[in-house]
This record gives C-alpha cells, structure tokens and sequence, in this order.
C-alpha cells in the first residue's frame, strides 16, 4: 500500500477546524483525500486549519458551514459535499459538552447535546451511505466516547447521544455490511471511543478539577487521570486520526460495528 493510498477519494471531517477533527483531517490529508472541513470558527481559524491540512498532504480543501445544532443546515451542506464530488469517507466528530447534573440540566442543553452530538450523525449518514454504496467503498467514523460504553455522573446528555451514537453506528454497520467486495474495500461504519485527550472540550473539567489544587493545572489532569484512566495519559488528538485513517485502510474491510476505545484502559475496568 503506497503512503498515498486515499488519492482520489473524499472525506468530510465535521468539527475540523481544532482538536481532534482537524487531527483526523490532518490523518486523511497525509494519505492523500481531498478533505473537507466543517465547524464553527472565525474565518481566520477556518484558513489556519485549511493550510494545515494542506500541509499534511491533502491535495485540496474546502470548508462546510453548518451550525449542526439546527438539522435543517445539514442537507444543504451535504448537497454541497455532493456537489463536491460526494464523501468517500465520512468522520462525524462535532461534538460538545457540558458538565451537569441531571436535575440541575436545562432542556436546551439536552437538546443541543443530543443534536450536535447524535442527530448530526443520523442526518450526514442518510445522505452519504447510499452514495459509498454505490461507489462500493465507503467508511464511515463517528467519534464517539468512553461515554458511548460507560456512564460518568453529571454527563446524562452527553452519555446519552453518545451511546445513542455507537447503537446508529452498529444499525448502520449491519445495513450496509454486504456492500461491496474486498477489491473494492466495502462500506464500513465504526466509533472511536477516546478517553482524556488534549483538547479545548475537557478544559473546564481541568480548570474545575486544577481549582481543587490551588489552581494548579497538572495536578488537576493527574486527579482527572487517577480517577478514570489507569494508563494515567492523556491521549494526542493525533492519536486518533491514525486510528481512524487505520479504518479507512482496504483492509479494514471485514472491520464493521465496532466501537474502538482510545482509553488507556479505562473501559477495561
Ligand atoms: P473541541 O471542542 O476541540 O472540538 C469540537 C468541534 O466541534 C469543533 O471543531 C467545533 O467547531 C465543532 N462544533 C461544536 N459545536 C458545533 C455546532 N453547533 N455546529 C458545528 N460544529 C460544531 O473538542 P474535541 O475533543 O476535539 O472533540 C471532538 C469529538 O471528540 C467530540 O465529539 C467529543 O465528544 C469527542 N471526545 C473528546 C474527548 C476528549 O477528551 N477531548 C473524549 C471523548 C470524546
């Protein structure tokens, strides 16, 4: 298999523009997909991750606008990506988090949790699954989380979308696991499942845990880790995009419905 291996195939990569998508769009580029990237930033922070992405090998980018807190913005934008030649490789990464309890959660965060980090999902896939179908490759990588295989208190959004998300995936990988052939590579669909990993989305339960220490930002990821993540590491967005350009590889074919934690072991408990 050359280095270049997705030359000539598309990915769309939602919430690209920091963190892990733009890790995983990074991941893509380098093997040679035209990525497109998606999320809610300045248009200096969209052009930073476009050149980014380029630099890491991506023969051409684009960016999607999309608030996927309101549905009604994802047909658009996948006609859009269609116009664009479709995606041969779908990564649904958007994702947002809020820490409360479940008494204490307002109605509007259940519904923007559960829209940006389950329902965007439902509707990105409606739309690409039948195109990978009948290219006879597609794959399809939802972000999910230690949250979508264990609960964690004050999180019942959250858990809630993203064990939502992994049971999607699964439908989803049954529909369309006789795709195809292994020539061809098939149409998969699988979830990433990440522990802690270094991103803005987990600095305010940093700030709040560095808060129990004096303000001490360390300490504060190391009671983090203690508590939940035996390996007591965080992991590197980067992390994360090998393991999904990993997926995407012909010979992932047969890998289908699975949900693969990132998690220094913290679902192993
Ligand atoms: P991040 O906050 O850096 O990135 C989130 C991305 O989602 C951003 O690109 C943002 O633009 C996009 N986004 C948020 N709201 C949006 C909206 N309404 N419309 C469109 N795009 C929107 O965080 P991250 O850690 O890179 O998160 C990526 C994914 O990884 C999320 O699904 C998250 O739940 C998951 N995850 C992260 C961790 C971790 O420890 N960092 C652990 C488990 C799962």
């Amino acid at each position: 298999m050359s280095e270049r291996w997705l030359e000539g195939k598309t990915a769309l990569v939602t919430g690209s523009v920091q963190g892990i998508g733009l890790a995983v769009a990074k991941a893509l580029g380098s093997a040679g997909a035209r990525v497109g990237i998606h999320g809610i930033a300045s248009p200096e922070q969209v052009e930073e991750a476009e050149a980014d992405v380029r630099a890491a090998g991506a023969p051409e980018t684009r960016f999607f606008d999309a608030d996927l807190t309101d549905w009604t913005t994802i047909d658009p934008m996948m006609d859009a990506v269609a116009a664009w030649g479709g995606a041969d490789i779908l990564v649904n990464n958007a994702g947002i988090q809020k820490t409360v309890s479940l008494a204490e959660a307002e109605p509007e965060t259940w519904n923007a949790i559960l829209a940006v980090n389950l329902s965007s999902a439902f509707h990105t896939m409606r739309r690409a699954l039948p195109v990978m179908a009948e290219r006879g490759y597609g794959r399809v990588v939802n972000i999910a989380s230690v949250h979508g295989l264990v609960a964690s208190v004050n999180k019942a959004p959250y858990v809630s979308a993203k064990f939502g998300l992994i049971g999607l995936s699964r439908v989803a990988a049954l529909e369309y696991a006789a795709v195809g052939s292994r020539e061809t590579g098939g149409v998969t669909v699988n979830c990433i499942c990440p522990g802690w990993t270094e991103t803005a989305i987990i600095e305010p339960q940093i700030q709040a845990r560095a808060a129990l220490h004096g303000g001490d930002r360390t300490a504060g990821i190391a009671d983090l880790l203690t508590e939940k993540q035996p390996s007591r590491r965080t992991s590197d967005p980067s992390e994360m995009g090998a393991v999904a350009l990993w997926l995407c590889a012909p010979a992932s074919h047969n890998i289908t419905g699975i949900a693969v934690p990132v998690d220094g072991g913290w679902t192993a408990q």
